[in-house]
């Protein structure tokens, strides 16, 4: 089973996806983890999307597509897409890519969350990080947080429409206890 986990900055997707990389041996592919490995990296493309994502606009098709082709084409299944696609042409080359593979999209799971409860789950999650003497991220931050809500309303959006159509879309309470999510989740995905 392949699976998009679909939601705004904050929603909770990689949470959700941890625990069914735990609990199904699912395989997270999360567009937002490589694009920070790569900018640590000190490669080119790694310096020349760390500024984009600081600022929280989207990073070009052509690299993230990129990114998770590499990915696809080591094999494997049971794909859970993570921050990807975010854009219609990244929809489209995923399902190009998966049908490739003779494979296709089981579901897209929306993760819905009120956008004043995201900006407060950001902007917390960086004054943890930084109580705790952990790394924070750039982008986690009020006004990175604001361009990253727009891109998701502007570019992102769109795919729940579109996924809707095909019959694929699936929505759960975002707010909810992470214990109830997993559990509305996992009803979505068994039915
Ligand atoms: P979040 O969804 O919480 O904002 P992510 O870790 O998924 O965080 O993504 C962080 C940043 O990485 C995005 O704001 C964007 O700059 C970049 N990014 C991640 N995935 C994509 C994608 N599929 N297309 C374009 N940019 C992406």
């Amino acid at each position: 089973m392949n699976i998009i986990l679909i939601g705004p900055p904050g929603a909770g997707k990689g949470t959700q996806a941890g625990i069914l990389v735990e609990e199904r041996g699912m395989v997270q592919l999360s567009t937002g983890d490589m694009l920070r490995e790569a900018k640590t990296s000190g490669t080119e493309m790694g310096n020349k999307v760390a500024d984009v994502m600081a600022r929280g606009e989207l990073v070009t098709d052509e690299i993230v597509i990129g990114l998770i082709r590499e990915k696809l084409e080591a094999g494997g299944t049971g794909f859970i897409f993570d921050g990807f696609p975010r854009t219609l042409p990244q929809a489209d080359a995923l399902e190009q890519l998966l049908a490739d593979m003779g494979q296709k999209l089981d579901a897209v799971v929306e993760l819905k969350v009120e956008d004043e409860i995201l900006v407060e789950r950001v902007v917390n999650r960086a004054t943890e990080a930084q109580a705790a003497g952990k790394p924070v991220r750039a982008d986690d931050n009020a006004d990175a947080m604001k361009t990253r809500l727009l891109a998701y309303y502007k570019q992102t959006s769109p795919l729940i429409g579109y996924y809707y159509a095909k019959g694929l879309h699936d929505y759960v309470d975002g707010m909810a206890d992470i214990a109830d999510v997993k559990a509305e989740i996992a009803a979505a995905l068994d039915d």
